[in-house]
């Protein structure tokens, strides 16, 4: 065991330094015990707020309690032909305050675990380990662990949003339903659908989203909502937010990631979906379980099998963009909750991935094989 040792008045030696507390490396420093150990964040959970949703069974639903803003046992994807609503007993699809699961993770870092509030600058890596300044203080490590972004292509495909935090007028007809994507909005610039999180019957998250390559002007994404809440003769009372987000959907070359990288750095974003919050929680149990037994190699957070399937399907996705609410509602309709469920979270069974590809428009697909 070892703790925090000033070498001289300016440099700190540790045995893991924690580069960016966000959702991989918050949940790490917070697994970590008898290790000194720092995580570098410059921003408070306050400052990056966000909604985190997955698909959660009972067990993650009691671990994310405090931090859960929303449950919903009911989902649907909708286009102008289809309603396909799940409802599932054993996952629920649950919405998460990433401030409050950021901060409850900052308070129960252990004794030898200090949180640096400031950036890491001048890292140099040597090895597994390297050196750092933050805050006026040099540290060095002898495990860094690197979680921050990559960096997005201007020309690869992103999920790229606007949402609003909003109260109705009145009560919403059906509350207890999340919409994943609604897709009867303005399919002309990308697959675009709006997404609606109903907190309750007055209280709404709603988004318009898109997967392309360009983002779009705000005021674009605000038309969307706008036009699809006076479809849905929804009244707004007031407007309690505005989150914007874009998360890349690129596959990183293996050979280009970090060694150290832990979560969306590491290439733990679904590169069809965007979710990311389920792949990075298992990564780093991994790591941590792995890093109290003296392994401190980084698990790979999404298989090959799994990254080859997605890569064909953006690639389907950007040579045929028009293709897109076929493909995603036919997913849905082959597929029953727990199924649907299983699949958004990577771990399909054979039977979930034959439904899926049965149900697929073949020549596109074929034609991707060939052009992997
Ligand atoms: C708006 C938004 C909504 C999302 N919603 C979902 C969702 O609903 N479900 C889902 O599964 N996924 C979602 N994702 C995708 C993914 O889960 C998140 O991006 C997640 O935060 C990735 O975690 P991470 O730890 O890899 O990176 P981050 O959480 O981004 O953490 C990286 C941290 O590094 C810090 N940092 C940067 N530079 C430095 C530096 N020099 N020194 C120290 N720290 C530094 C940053 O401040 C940041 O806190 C969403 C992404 C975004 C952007």
């Amino acid at each position: 065991m070892s703790f925090l040792h000033n070498t001289s008045s300016k440099s700190t030696e540790l045995d893991i330094a924690i580069i960016g507390g966000g959702s991989a490396g918050i949940t790490l420093a917070a697994k970590l015990s008898k290790f000194s150990a720092v995580v570098v964040e410059p921003k408070t959970p306050t400052e990056r707020d966000c909604s985190w949703a997955l698909w959660a069974n009972s067990a993650q639903k009691k671990q994310f309690k405090a931090a859960i803003k929303g449950s919903w046992q009911q989902w649907r994807v909708v286009d102008h032909h289809t309603e396909v609503l799940h409802s599932s007993e054993k996952f629920h699809y649950i919405s998460l305050s990433a401030a409050k699961y950021m901060a409850q993770c900052e308070s129960e870092l252990v004794e030898g675990v200090d949180l640096i509030r400031a950036a890491a600058e001048n890292i140099c890596t040597e090895g597994i380990g390297g050196s750092f300044n933050a805050a006026g203080q040099q540290y060095k490590a002898k495990r860094i662990y690197d979680s921050r972004p990559p960096k997005v292509s201007k020309d690869s495909l992103k999920q790229h949003f606007l949402g609003w935090d909003i109260r109705t007028k009145t009560p919403i007809t059906n509350p207890k339903i999340a919409t994943l994507m609604d897709f009867r909005v303005d399919q002309s610039r990308g697959l675009h659908f709006i997404y609606v999180l109903p907190f309750s019957d007055r209280r709404l998250l709603i988004e318009s989203t898109m997967i392309s390559k360009h983002l779009e002007d705000k005021e674009w994404y605000r038309q969307a909502i706008h036009q699809w809440l006076e479809k849905q003769d929804i009244e707004i009372e007031e407007k309690l937010g505005e989150e914007t987000g874009v998360i890349p959907m690129q596959s990183l070359n293996p050979l280009a990631i970090k060694s150290g990288a832990i979560g969306a750095a590491s290439g733990a974003v679904r590169l069809s979906s965007g979710y990311a919050f389920a792949n990075i929680q298992a990564q780093i149990s991994e790591l941590s379980e792995g890093i109290s037994r003296g392994d401190f190699s980084v698990p790979v957070p999404i298989g090959p099998f799994l990254n080859y399937m997605d890569k064909i399907f953006n690639g389907v996705l950007m040579a045929q963009p028009e293709l897109g609410v076929t493909i995603m509602v036919r997913t849905a309709k082959a597929l029953d909750a727990d199924g649907f469920a299983r699949f958004m979270l990577g771990s399909a069974s054979f039977i979930d991935w034959a439904k899926v590809i049965l149900a697929m428009p073949k020549i596109p697909f074929i034609k991707q094989i060939f052009l992997q």
